[in-house]
């Protein structure tokens, strides 16, 4: 019995767990931080870099101490330099 339950109760982290991993994956979106480091990987110039990032500076999803964002985790001052880097939440 206390190993059934034992058992379920690790079922149900891992779900959880494999939940919260997919989630943040989709927030994350296609692009990855060190996609800044590829010279192949194409940026978006410097005014759209810095409109999209006057989007994050008023957004309540971002950590102002950090600049980082709630939903994706990423350093918005450089994910919004990559073309392919899309806001999880539709805002740019
Ligand atoms: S990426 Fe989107 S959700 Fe995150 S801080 Fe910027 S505007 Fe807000």
């Amino acid at each position: 019995m206390g190993l059934r339950w034992s058992r379920l109760y690790q079922t149900n982290g891992i779900n959880s767990f494999m939940s919260a991993w997919k989630e943040y994956k989709e927030k994350l979106g296609i692009t990855r931080p060190w996609d800044l480091l590829n010279p192949n990987e194409e940026k978006v110039s410097e005014e759209e870099a810095k409109s999209r990032y006057d989007v994050c500076l008023d957004c309540d999803r971002l950590i102002s101490a950090t600049k980082q964002c709630k939903e994706c985790g990423c350093i918005m001052s450089l994910k919004v330099k990559l073309k392919r880097a899309t806001c999880p939440l539709g805002k740019w």
